[in-house]
Order: C-alpha cells, then structure tokens, then sequence
C-alpha cells in the first residue's frame, strides 16, 4: 500500500513531463490569443454545486464522484470536471455584471471513480474554456475553432469534429415525448440504466454504450429533426460560421452530451487512435446552468479536453515533442578548492538565466563528465588549480567538441553559450 498509488491515479515523472509543459504551453498561448483569461478554482467544493451544475441524471453524479464529510460536517466533492466551479465562480464574484461575453479558461485535476482502463483514470486533467453572455453561433464556433486550432498546432491527424444540436427545453420536452413513445414498447430490450432515463432523461438513452441498447435505438427519432425554429437557426449559423473558418466537421446526431444542462449546440472531438476512449474533447452549450447554479439568466458555452487522452494520441501518431536541455553548463572540477570555485560560479550563472550544474557527490574528472553526459550538458568547463589561479579556462561546446578559452567571468561565459543557443 505504502508504495503503490491509488488505483486509477499515474504519477508523471520529469522524463515525460515536458510533453505536459508543452501542451500546457500551447494551450495557454492559445487561450490568451483568442482573448480567453485563465481561472484557477479550488481542488474541491460543495457537493450541491456538482449535483446541481451536473445534474442528478448523470454517470458523473450518479456514481462517479468522490464525496466526503469533512471535519466540520459538511459534505465536500474532488471536482469532477471544470465547467461547474467556473460558474460557480463567475456567479461569486459577480462577473455576470462585466461587459461580455466573458471568456475563461482552465487548466485543472479531475476526480471520477471510474473502472480504470487506457485513457480513462480516476485521477485525470482537463484542459477547458468557458464563454458566458453569448447566445450568437458565432461564439459556439469560436469555441470549437479553440480546440481544432489547438489539435493542428500540435500536428494531429485524423481528429473528427461532430457537431450536433439537443434542442432547448421548449422543443426538447416535446421531442422526449416522441421519444419515449418510440421506446415505450421496447423497454424491455433496454438496459437497467436506460429504463431509469426512460423517465428522468430519455435522451440519454441515446448515447447508451450497451450493445443491447445501441440495437433498439439504431432507428430512433432524433433531437435534430426535431427542433423549434430558434434552435434549427442556430445550428445551421453554427455550420456557416465553421465554414467560413475552413473548419471540417461532420454532423452526428446521437452526440447527446452526458450532462443536463446542455442546449443547442454539442460537439466532440474524437480521435480514431486511441481505441475505445477516444473522445479526446467534448463540449456544448448550456443556456440554464448559470441560473440553475444561483446566477443571472444568462448562456454558457464550453468544452472540457482530457490532458491524458490528448498525449495518447500524441504518443500513438508519434509525433515527438522535443525534450528540452535544462543544462547549458556543465562546471566539473579537479580537487576541493576548485570544487568550491565550481559551486560559487555555477549559482552565479543559474542568477544570470542559464542552467548549470556541478558536481555533489565528490566524483572523479572522468566520473563528472560521464555525469554530464548523462545530462545532455551542451557546454563543459573544467576547473583545476592552473585555471582557477590564471581566471581562465577552455568551455568546451559539447555539440562540435570546439573549445574556447574564455575568462571565469559570467558574463563572458554566457556570451558564448548564448551565441550557440541563440543560433539554435
Ligand atoms: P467518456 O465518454 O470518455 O466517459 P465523458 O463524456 O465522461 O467522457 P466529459 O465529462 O465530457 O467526458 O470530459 C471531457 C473530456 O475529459 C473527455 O472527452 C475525456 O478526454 C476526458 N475524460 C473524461 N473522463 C476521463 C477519465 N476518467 N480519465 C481520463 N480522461 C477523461
Ligand atoms: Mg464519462
């Protein structure tokens, strides 16, 4: 116990976590490009924002949360997705009043107590947006331009954008009262789960993974050809405004988001690389949450992408992301005052911006530049008496094996390391 992780959880270790800072990188930068500000929401909340701001038909409240009492007695949930505390916090601070829309997004640890399997964890990361104060389709294509933009820039292939419409309340009770005639005398072919959604959510039923289930609704009506005319407006905005952006989608009419609060717009992003979990974004508009969690009436529209499932994807496409050289300078010295020496001129060139190292563990000149090696140091210095008591020594470029005799002085070992750096 003591040694193992939690089932569910994975550790990264800093040989792979550069992948992470790269995608965290890109996403930011991104983000703030398409006037997107970040905000951070702590690890946990109440337990009423997610049953309300999820929704209590839902995988995700029904069995999927990690819930706790906390010593004070109050009932306390991990987040399980993004979506919920930012509207909880947009409500809080009462951001609603700004100009809008207001546009977030997010970079956050999930909490779901799943059956773990490739891609799918009990403790896994979200990259996420969220836009308040729109209701126009041009903001639900923004939204997904983020994503699709995002996927490009780190040169994946074969994503596929689907994009679908699950209507407003108005034609939606409409539309669950075909359904459910449709399925009414077909519930006993139906799972346990979708006999309960027959009346709490039959839309669900849709999206049901049951081989069972998938039989009976192979002909069933959809929400998209049911739609009020508001609603059919906006989708067919969506795709014009998609279209104009050059971006390709396909339109899936059984993408029905597993939250409730869902309206008009869904869409995933799924990778056909990573099996069975290959659902890599998933997102949608939800014109009742911020009102159902304490607000303003006021829309909402946003996505939530899973960070491991995208590095699978990554990983499984081989595209590479190059492992960055955290050592520019490796100073390995020859007895103890040189040792001493190394220690001092190292910390001042770590204070100058460039990343240096020295020895710790009292190795031989041969053992250090074997270290070194091991580091992927792009520069080399050696110290001994001669060169400590002459202030010189020879940096020697690891790359091309040339050396330069250069002063022990920082600034004149930085103008050669940034030379070659900056040439890079
Ligand atoms: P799935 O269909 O895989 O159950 P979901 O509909 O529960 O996904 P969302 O709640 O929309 O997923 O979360 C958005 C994204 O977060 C998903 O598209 C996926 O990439 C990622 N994700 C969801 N659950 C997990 C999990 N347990 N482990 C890792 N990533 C996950
Ligand atoms: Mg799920």
């Amino acid at each position: 116990m003591l040694t193992k992780a939690p089932r569910g959880t994975r550790d990264v270790l800093p040989e792979e976590v550069y992948k992470w800072h790269f995608v965290e990188d890109m996403f930011r930068q991104i983000c703030h490009r398409f006037g997107y500000g970040e905000m951070r929401t702590p690890a946990f909340e109440h337990t009423e924002l997610f049953q309300r701001g999820v929704g209590e038909t839902t995988d995700i409240v029904q069995k999927e949360m990690y819930t706790f009492e906390d010593r004070g007695g109050r009932s306390i949930t991990l987040k399980p997705e993004g979506t919920a505390p930012v509207v909880r916090a947009f409500v809080e601070h009462k951001l609603y009043a700004e100009a809008q829309p207001s546009k977030y997004y997010y970079i956050t640890p999930c909490f779901r107590y799943e059956r773990p399997q490739s891609g799918r964890l009990r403790a896994f990361h979200q990259f996420g947006v969220e836009v308040f104060g729109s209701y126009g389709a041009s903001t639900d294509a923004e939204v997904i331009a983020i994503a699709v933009h995002f996927f490009n820039r780190l040169g994946l292939k074969g994503l596929e954008v689907r994009v679908n419409s699950v209507g407003c309340p108005k034609c939606r009770s409409e539309y669950n009262r075909k359904l459910k005639e449709f399925l009414s005398d077909k519930l006993p072919d139906l799972c346990k789960t979708c006999n309960t959604r027959y009346e709490t959510n039959p839309l669900r039923i849709i999206d049901c993974k049951e081989e069972k289930c998938r039989n009976v609704i192979n002909d069933v009506p959809f929400m998209l050809d049911n739609l009020c005319g508001e609603c059919k407006t906006h989708f067919e905005e969506l795709k014009a405004y998609l279209e104009i952006m050059g971006i390709e989608y396909t339109v899936d009419p059984r993408i029905v988001r597993g939250l409730d609060y869902y309206t008009k717009t869904a869409f995933e992003i799924v990778s056909r690389d990573i099996g069975s979990q290959g659902t890599v974004c998933g997102g949608g508009r939800y014109e009742g949450l911020v009102e159902e969690c304490g607000g303003p009436a006021m829309p909402g529209i946003g996505f939530g992408l899973g960070i491991e499932r995208l590095i699978l994807t990554l990983e499984n496409q081989g595209i590479g992301v190059e492992k960055p050289v955290g050592t520019d300078i490796y100073v390995a010295n020859v007895g103890e005052r040189a040792g001493k020496t190394a220690f001092g001129l190292v910390y001042d060139l770590r204070k100058a911006g460039l990343g240096a190292e020295c020895d710790h563990m009292n190795r031989s000149l041969k053992a250090q530049m074997k270290y070194s090696d091991k580091l992927g140091a792009r520069f080399t210095m050696v110290l001994g008496e001669e060169e400590i008591q002459e202030g010189t020594a020879r940096l020697k470029n690891m790359q091309s094996g040339v050396e330069t005799p250069v002063k022990l002085e920082v600034e004149a070992i930085k103008a050669i390391i940034m030379q070659i750096k900056g040439s890079k």
